[in-house]
């Protein structure tokens, strides 16, 4: 296992959100040209413009890159860690392994596709071959479009044609033995690029989690062997282990979406399940959510901080910082938004229909901006994505592509009611109320004596949706639109 194949060429393998060697094809391409291969990283955040990594990603990051260096040693080889800039650190890599070659996996944020433009560019201006691949999803944002022959702003046809237009092929294997150039270079220490936390705020994110792919694998198999076959029910309730949680996984690139298309057909087949039906099936067009808001961020750049529908830059969002601080440390004495962003702050993750509740409670009911949220969440989730980000909070304040109609606002209790009937989800997350009857879970305030040590309301529901509803139709009038 351990014998090092040596070869006069060499191949830098620049990994970035691709943090895996399995179905990779840039280190299959860097592979198949027979080379000696330099694995790389660079930590360069400054470079990601106003969304450099948050707290919660660096911290997976670090465990990440640990993870990776561990499968590359099992194959002989190791990862070599720089800090920034990149397009330097990678021509003075160059320079000092004699390496003429580099590739990587394409990123789609604006800001780093600009980046990575220039450095083409620049490797191959210095004589340097440089290539970039699709290593993270089913269709690249251009390679679609609707029958306009313009990006799709509606989710149903916009699948439709990605289901029409591709059959992910059959994922690549990973290598067994990875040659090694004759002399390494220096790299940095990890702990040295300092992505942990200074505080101990991460434990229960260490426990929940296993970064990194072999973390990634296991993940998708227990789910493919179970809660995969009962999704459509189980993906709303929060209390359940309903949804496969792969999500930090994919967006650092630990799995691609095309190992999990092909994990699904396979756990399909074997339950004799035809193909249209598992093609056809929410788990796989919830992945195609995840390509969705890639063709949105590649084809409107600007929406993650923009809305995407102009009339909402004169939508009266308040300010009112104590509410946004009750928001984010889960004190806003709404159950069901409060057990969220508890969640949240602990393990880096929220439920899916949970995050539309706290997102729907800040911009309507708080009337807060939906970018306050979308800061919040780049901060503090494990998954947090620009494209998915994005998406959701656009999608939540009504202002983005598809997007729920603004005067559609999640009413906490029932929601609480509906999706976790039992209250076992808020019980988990705000133990002042683990003695409250079934009845009140979802509406403590009701009770006649309120336990003491859990907040009153910030806001009346009902008042504030009014509030919020009169707000939409005012900006609705000043744009003409009634
Ligand atoms: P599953 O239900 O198992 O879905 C499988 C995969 O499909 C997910 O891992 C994810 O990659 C993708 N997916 C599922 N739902 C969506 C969706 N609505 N939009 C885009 N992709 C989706 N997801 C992120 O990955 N990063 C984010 O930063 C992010 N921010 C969000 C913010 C808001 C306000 C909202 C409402 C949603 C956000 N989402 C985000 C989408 C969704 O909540 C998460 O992808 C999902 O909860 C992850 O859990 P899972 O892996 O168990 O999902």
């Amino acid at each position: 296992m351990q014998g090092r194949l040596r070869l006069a060429s060499l191949s830098i393998v620049w990994f970035r959100l691709d943090l895996r060697l399995a179905d990779q094809p840039a280190l299959a391409a860097a592979l198949a040209r027979g080379d000696a291969l330099l694995p790389v990283f660079i930590l360069s955040p400054e470079e990601e413009a106003e969304w450099p990594p948050g707290a919660a990603s660096n911290w997976w990051l670090h465990h990440s890159l640990a993870a990776l260096d561990a499968s590359l040693r099992e194959r002989g080889s190791r990862l070599i860690l720089r800090r920034g800039p990149s397009c330097g650190t990678l021509l003075e890599l160059a320079q000092e392994t004699g390496a003429n070659a580099i590739y990587w996996s394409r990123r789609y944020e604006p800001a780093v596709v600009a980046r990575d433009t220039q450095i083409k560019a620049a490797l191959r201006a210095a004589g340097l071959a440089a290539s970039s691949f699709n290593g993270n999803l089913l269709v690249e944002p251009w390679e679609i479009h609707n029958q306009s022959g313009r990006p799709f702003q509606v989710f149903t046809p916009f699948w439709k044609q990605v289901l029409r237009s591709s059959v992910p092929t059959a994922p690549l294997a990973t290598p067994v033995l990875l040659p090694t150039p004759a002399t390494w270079p220096s790299s940095d220490e990890l702990t040295n690029l300092g992505l942990l936390p200074r505080s101990a705020w991460h434990s229960q994110m260490a426990r929940t989690w296993q970064p990194g792919e072999a973390g990634a694998a296991r993940q998708l198999t227990e789910f493919t062997g179970s809660a995969l076959h009962d999704y459509a029910a189980g993906r709303d309730l929060p209390a359940r282990p309903g949804t496969s949680r792969l999500s930090p996984h994919l967006h650092f690139g630990e799995l691609s979406p095309r190992q999990i298309w092909h994990a699904v057909a396979a756990a399909a087949r074997a339950r004799g399940i035809a193909a249209d039906v598992w093609r056809g099936s929410q788990y796989l067009a919830e992945l195609g959510w995840r390509e969705f808001g890639h063709h949105l961020l590649h084809h409107f750049p600007r929406t993650p901080l923009e809305p995407l529908r102009s009339e909402f830059t004169r939508f009266p969002w308040r300010e009112c910082p104590q509410q946004l601080q009750a928001w984010q440390t889960g004190r806003t004495g709404v159950p069901l938004v409060d057990a969220g962003m508890r969640e949240l702050w602990a393990t880096g993750w929220m439920h899916n229909r949970v995050r539309m509740v706290v997102a729907s409670f800040l911009v309507k009911n708080l009337r807060l901006p939906w970018q306050s949220g979308a800061r919040w969440f780049w901060d503090t989730l494990v998954d947090a994505d620009l494209a998915s980000n994005t998406l959701g909070w656009q999608w939540c304040a009504g202002c983005g592509a598809d997007a729920a109609p603004y005067f559609r606002v999640f009413n906490p209790v029932t929601q609480g009611e509906r999706f976790d009937p039992l209250g076992a989800y808020v019980r988990r997350w705000v133990p002042e109320l683990a003695n409250v009857d079934n009845k009140f879970i979802h509406a403590p305030w009701l009770l006649s004596q309120p336990p003491p040590r859990y907040p009153s309301p910030i806001v009346d529901l009902k008042t504030s949706r009014e509030a919020a509803l009169l707000a939409w139709k005012g900006m609705r009038a000043s744009s003409g639109d009634t």
